[in-house]
């Protein structure tokens, strides 16, 4: 018998499908073949007759399926200082914490990366991603502990690793002790990218290079960061075009506003992605659709700081490759990236183009093969089609929340949260019936919060 034959497959039939695929593709009612990591079939109506070696057959009666949900930005170790500076614009809230986010150690990282983790997939995220930039001396192997996270919650995972070598003695904003040496930054990376990268077809952990920010990384990291990211194959990533005061710091040092800086040092690309990208005039917009460079919106990080309303509508009429990020929790408290369908939706019609800024169709787009592409992972994930790992979600739509909606993908982005009864990662359980499978939440509560005291202790000198 050849080795497919004895898969182990699970059938999801008589559910609403929206597959995400080129043509917006969706069944009222149809099903989804799972054989081992892939999707074997997709389509309207009954599964089809007879495939071998079913171990689950799921009626999705009263659900929508979709693909999983990829979250394109986040800082998970900011799990443990959520609900501080909470009147604050960008900087000052940087300024306000920086010395808290310094003192951060391995346990605490571990914690934090398994409540970020945790909150992200219950609400449907089936690959996630960390940009974490701060490495204190002697806090230990804190780029393992957060993988290690990812791999035992059982999500898709890209850590961004990230750096910051520009210290408020070179015109930086973070504090001198927070920043590692140009030399240790890039050479770290590397180190992470030889331990964990994995670019094979169903990757379950990718690495990044991703220096911090305009202001708090110098000219050289960016420069050197992309030779070194482009010699191992591996993706870019950053902040850029978050603030008015970002924009003035780049012009005041550099001559020059963000996105020509950045395409100035070699931060334009296919192979790169950026954060936020509120401050975008038309030539940057037209520069990052010319370079296929990718976007992470993060509307309810953007809206607590006040940084501003990007122009998605602009960027995807452009031709712009954008998903959608959570952003780090403390300035976004929820971590969860299915309200974010909505957040990205009602915020763009707030901008210039009003009621016609995006449809649901457009917003969960954005969550799930928008995110893929930008990760770089469009062929494997973010829509349902045979071939494509087998990363999808059972949305509950029949209860009181959303039963009165009719349409499916409008009861999803519009509606309340929708709870997630089944979330498949490369074809395992990882929420089953809203509830993780991989890890006890109430634990989880439990040691979050006992590393965000010792870390607000340790901060306050005691
Ligand atoms: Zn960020």
């Amino acid at each position: 018998m050849a080795a497919a034959d004895r898969v182990e497959r699970i059938v999801i039939e008589n559910c609403s499908i929206a597959t995400v695929d080129a043509d917006d593709t969706e069944y009222a009612s149809g099903h989804v073949v799972v054989a081992g990591n892939r999707i074997e079939h997709v389509g309207a109506g009954p599964a089809p007759a007879g495939p071998e070696n079913v171990v689950r057959r799921i009626d999705g009666t009263g659900h929508l399926v979709t693909p999983g949900l990829v979250n394109t930005h986040h800082h998970f170790y900011q799990w443990i200082t959520r609900g501080l500076a909470t009147d604050h614009n960008l900087f000052d809230w940087l300024v306000a914490l920086y010395p808290t986010w310094a003192r951060i150690d391995e346990p605490m990282v571990r914690a934090a990366a398994q409540g970020s983790l945790a909150m992200m997939a219950r609400g449907g995220v089936t690959t996630a991603m960390d940009h974490h930039y701060v490495y204190p001396q002697g806090s230990g192997d804190l780029s393992g502990a957060i993988i290690g996270a990812a791999r035992d919650m059982g999500v898709r995972f890209t850590l961004a690793r990230g750096s910051m070598d520009r210290s408020e003695k070179d015109g930086g904003l973070p504090p001198d002790f927070a920043v590692e040496t140009l030399d240790g930054a890039l050479a770290a990376t590397e180190a992470t990218i030889d331990a964990h990268h994995d670019g094979s077809f169903d990757s379950m952990t990718q690495i990044a290079v991703a220096p911090c920010s305009p202001f708090s990384i110098s000219t050289e990291l960016l420069r050197q960061g992309a030779e070194l990211a482009r010699r191992r194959g591996v993706r870019m990533h950053t902040h850029g075009s978050e603030t008015v005061e970002e924009e003035k710091f780049c012009h005041e040092l550099f001559g020059m506003g963000p996105t020509d800086y950045f395409e100035s040092t070699g931060w334009l690309g296919s192979d790169v992605w950026m954060a936020h990208c509120v401050h975008m005039n038309d030539s940057d917009i037209a520069a990052f659709a010319r370079t296929g460079t990718g976007v992470a919106h993060c509307p309810s990080s953007n809206a607590r700081l006040a940084a501003g309303i990007a122009r998605v509508p602009d960027m995807l009429a452009a031709g712009v490759p954008v998903g959608l990020g959570v952003d780090g929790t403390a300035s976004n408290e929820s971590g969860e990236l299915h309200t974010e369908l909505r957040n990205a939706l009602l915020i763009n019609r707030l901008g210039a183009h009003r009621e016609k800024a995006l449809n649901a169709r457009q917003a969960l787009r954005l969550g799930t093969y928008g995110g893929a592409q930008v990760l770089g992972r469009a062929d494997q994930i973010g829509s349902l089609e045979v071939g494509k790992l087998a990363d999808l979600v059972l949305w509950k739509l029949d209860t009181l929340a959303h039963s009165s909606i009719a349409d499916p993908v409008t009861a999803l982005v519009f509606g309340a949260a929708a709870p997630v009864t089944l979330s498949l990662v490369n074809g395992k359980t990882v929420v089953e019936g809203s509830r993780l499978t991989t890890v006890d939440e109430e634990v989880l509560a439990r040691v979050t919060r006992d590393e965000a005291r010792r870390l607000a202790r340790i901060a306050a000198g005691a």
